[in-house]
């Protein structure tokens, strides 16, 4: 959970029934286009603040600035140069980028921890650019809203109740990216184009591919990264990528790695969770930043999401989700959940939670996968409202009553103070005086991740891989 509040999921701009044509910048065909520029721009910015809301940038304004300095550079130098064009890193370790339509462009911490330079780099912002110039993302809008209300976090969570936990937009990111091969295969070819126009070494494209092969194989079930469960297999990007490097003619011995200026802008980022954001010790749920703890139930599968902390029971039969929708006094908060249509209304308790301000009910919910019933709290604390969302399927919610009261009854303060202290891995940099092996590295600067990981951070395979002298090198402390 991000610190700052959950925005509610939802798309709010109705999509326009005008069909009209237009010409594709890219390709100068002229295709049914549904939605006007105007149009397209107003929807992706609005999914941008979602994102933006509900992930969070990553807090360094010189990272920051020098990403979109390079993606504002390739972009004004594209077909669609006067597009209000936005480039920012999400504060996420999952190994992603994406586009939104009208050019609002994201790359993670994740993605960028594993380049080694500035090349690398453009060609991936020069890959999500090719998405909104080729009007990929545009064509996407009409299916994406189709697919609003299938995303969920667990199995029986119904679009309704997903909606009305206000956990549903972490589905976003994905829904983009899900173009076809052709697609990727087009927005790979103008990533190439934009980078080399900008005097990039291309050659680049082909390491960052390399580079989500190896963590792609290297990563267990569900570790998979985002930009690879929507992308086609790296290895075949390889060969595309030698086909084009192939294909051209510019001595690119002449052109710009920029490894160092990237690389020190690495320096501190922070490497794969981050606990201030809320962090499992077991089934206990611990967030520093916020200061408060809240209980699961012994053995579910659970889940931090940047808008809400969510367990699933074994059976996938119940969920529990907490999230914060605002400052609103729980009386109020928990009204206007009643108060939608559809819910059953059955006890309410106004007793407090742990000393906390609270106001509870039962309640019973049609949705499109069948009866719901469970328990919804909102509690107040630290200048927020707290929604602990907790329910099941009608026939198993009976079983599950014990559960969700205890788990609601957990909400409370944090004060462990090791939990509170809790920091982040950074990657840290070292200059390299004598080649050395990544054994050798790691040996003589320890990290706190494996071997393996500090291979991949530094764009090689294995511990027995060199890395050059003069160089700078990643650890993770
Ligand atoms: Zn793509």
């Amino acid at each position: 959970m991000a610190a700052q509040m959950a925005g509610r999921a939802g798309l709010a701009v109705a999509l326009a029934a005008l069909v009209g044509c237009a010409t594709n910048p890219v390709t100068g065909r002229r295709e049914l286009s549904l939605i006007s520029e105007s149009q397209e721009i107003q929807m992706g910015q609005q999914y941008a603040v979602e994102v933006r809301q509900s992930t969070g940038l990553v807090p360094d304004s010189a990272l920051q600035q020098y990403v979109r300095a390079i993606g504002l550079r390739m972009a004004r130098a594209s077909e669609r140069p006067n597009l209000p064009w936005s480039f920012d890193v999400l504060d996420d370790p999952a190994v992603n980028a994406f586009a939104l339509p009208g050019g609002s462009i994201f790359v993670t911490r994740g993605i960028l921890g594993y380049m080694q330079n500035e090349a690398e780099l453009a060609t991936v912002l020069g890959h999500e650019i090719g998405h909104v110039t080729a009007k990929h993302s545009v064509q996407q809008i009409s299916r994406a809203q189709l697919a609003q209300g299938l995303l969920g976090v667990g199995s029986i969570l119904s679009g309704e109740v997903a909606a009305v936990a206000g956990i549903a937009s972490q589905g976003l990111g994905v829904l983009f990216l899900k173009y076809g091969r052709d697609a990727e295969t087009q927005a790979d070819d103008l990533g190439f184009k934009y980078s080399l126009a900008d005097n990039y070494d291309v050659r680049a494209m082909r390491s960052m591919f390399e580079m989500l092969g190896r963590v792609s194989s290297a990563g267990g079930a569900g570790k998979l990264p985002q930009w690879l469960s929507t992308h086609p297999d790296p290895e075949n990007r390889v060969a595309k990528t030698d086909q084009r490097l192939a294909g051209i003619t510019t001595d690119l011995s002449k052109t710009k790695l920029n490894r160092d200026p990237f690389v020190r802008h690495l320096d501190g980022l922070v490497y794969g969770e981050n606990p201030r954001h809320g962090f499992f010790a077991g089934e206990r749920f611990n967030h520093p930043d916020l200061a408060f703890r809240f209980d699961f139930p012994a053995g579910w599968k659970t889940q931090n999401q940047p808008s809400a902390v969510v367990g699933v029971s074994p059976n996938q039969d119940g969920m529990i989700a907490l999230s914060i929708p605002g400052t609103e006094a729980p009386d109020q908060a928990l009204a206007k959940f009643l108060g939608q249509q559809g819910i059953v209304v059955g006890a309410t308790s106004r007793s407090a939670i742990n000393g906390f301000p609270a106001a509870q009910a039962d309640f019973q919910a049609q949705t499109q996968s069948g009866a719901v019933a469970g328990r919804i709290a909102f509690v107040a604390y630290g200048g927020s409202t707290y929604q602990l969302l907790a329910y099941a399927t009608a026939a198993a919610a009976p079983g599950y009553q014990t559960a969700f009261q205890q788990s609601i009854q957990s909400f409370n303060r944090l004060t462990d103070q090791a939990a509170l202290a809790r920091q982040p891995n950074r990657i840290r940099l070292v200059r390299l005086t004598r080649d050395l092996t990544v054994d050798e590295f790691n040996r003589q600067y320890p990290s706190t991740v494996s071997v393996t990981a500090v291979a991949f951070l530094n764009g090689v395979g294995a511990g027995t891989d060199v890395l050059k002298a003069g160089s700078w090198a990643k650890r993770v402390q």
